[in-house]
């Protein structure tokens, strides 16, 4: 039986409630807070970082500082607010001084990111930086050249559109990678509308045009309360 989005979203409280005390690697004792990740439970457009830094582990909530200022203005560019997507990252605890995520802390995260894809169902997840890329692709290649090229992966059950992109932190320091990414950016209202492989084409499912992009995001009565 096919859950309702009702029954995604109380199953995605609980998946929350046990993160938030989750104490499946050393990270928990360093951390502030767990950042579980936010936005709308039943969203589209997924978003993958790599870790909470100091200001994420502060607030408890992804992507606060100064390279989440860039996402959001860049989601506003495309028509869409924080609140139409569900943004996450590969770690739900802040590394220590930022660095690398270890092994062990990717692996013991691993299996609530993928619940939380396949809880929340998107149509395309965007790999932020090298780091989520790499992971979620199972390729060592970098993303310099493979950003802004989808790909189709089958992630925590779900075929779903890859697009690799740049960090915004890495846009924040070059000028040219902020044009390169808003441009990537630019592309994602088409490739939302777009059918995934496994689901019909406008043609098969009756003639119907594709929606328009800004269709293609989320209703507002399935935003996830708890996660603002
Ligand atoms: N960088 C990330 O990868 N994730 C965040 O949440 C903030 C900065």
């Amino acid at each position: 039986m096919t859950a309702t989005v009702d029954q995604r979203r109380e199953k995605l409280v609980e998946v929350y409630n046990e993160a938030v005390v989750c104490e499946r690697c050393p990270l928990s004792a360093t951390r502030n807070q767990v950042v579980f990740g936010a936005g709308n439970a039943d969203a589209d457009l997924m978003f993958v970082g790599e870790a909470p830094g100091a200001e994420e582990d502060r607030q408890g909530l992804p992507f606060v500082g100064r390279a989440g200022g860039l996402l959001t203005q860049l989601l506003e560019e495309i028509g869409l607010s924080r609140g139409d997507v569900f943004i996450a990252n590969v770690l739900m605890c802040r590394p220590p001084g930022n660095r690398d995520p270890a092994p062990l802390e990717i692996e013991s995260c691993h299996p609530y990111l993928y619940e939380k894809i396949r809880l929340i169902q998107p149509r395309v997840v965007c790999t932020l930086g090298n780091f989520a890329t790499k992971l979620l692709t199972g390729s060592p290649t970098g993303i310099t050249r493979v950003r802004g090229t989808p790909q189709v992966h089958d992630l925590g059950g779900r075929t779903v559109f890859l697009l690799p992109l740049l960090h915004p932190a890495a846009a924040l320091r070059t000028p040219a990678m902020a044009e390169t990414l808003r441009a990537d950016f630019g592309t994602l209202p088409a490739l939302l509308a777009q059918p995934l492989p496994d689901e019909p084409g406008p043609q098969e499912a009756g003639g119907e045009d594709p929606p328009e992009p800004a269709a293609a995001g989320v209703p507002d009565a399935d935003q996830l309360g708890l996660f603002g």
